[in-house]
């Protein structure tokens, strides 16, 4: 089981979502990833293979990456192997996405998605998720969602961020 944080404030999210990630951290997981929002259009993301400490070696303790909204995400891997490419945060257009769970129907969809023009880079059914909503965002993130999770089967949990929308999850 993998867990999921989210913060946006007034403070430098990474430290807290590092922190957050660490009380998670008996849930088991494989691999660990944070993405925060740099100012108007940047969002960064670090993922790392194996413990927390490495990601949080990678970020200098969170304090390498700039900006007060973000999220994070421990990944116990149910589709594709334990490696960078495979852990979450994933990102395409203006989305950013962590998710928990798994995507049923993901080949479907991603063949859907692959005839429309999507490449997939990971092997996981969250990079399906992330490019099923981004090709439903038309500027509203809330409707993208209803559209795209209307279309997906499974049990799943999800923080995202839309570029648009600087401070929100
Ligand atoms: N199914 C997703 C994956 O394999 C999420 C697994 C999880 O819940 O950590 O990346």
């Amino acid at each position: 089981m993998c867990g999921i944080v989210g913060y946006t404030g007034h403070l430098q999210a990474a430290p807290i979502l590092l922190d957050g990630l660490s009380k998670l951290e008996y849930r088991g997981y494989d691999s660990a990833g944070l993405a925060v929002r740099n100012g108007e259009k940047k969002t960064e993301i670090v993922k790392a293979k194996g413990r927390l400490k490495s990601l949080a070696e990678k970020t200098d303790n969170g304090n390498a990456l700039i900006g007060t909204c973000g999220i994070g995400h421990t990944r116990w891997a149910t589709h594709g192997g334990v490696n960078d490419t495979n852990a979450h945060p994933h990102q395409v257009g203006k989305v950013t996405l962590v998710h928990n769970g798994i995507i049923e129907n993901y080949g479907l969809l991603k063949e859907r998605l692959a005839a429309k023009g999507y490449t997939f880079q990971s092997e996981t059914d969250t990079e399906v998720l992330v490019k099923l909503i981004d090709s439903c965002y038309t500027g509203d993130p809330l409707r993208a969602l209803q559209q795209a999770l209307a279309k997906v089967r499974g049990s799943y949990a999800l923080a995202v961020l839309f570029r648009d929308y600087p401070d929100t999850i």
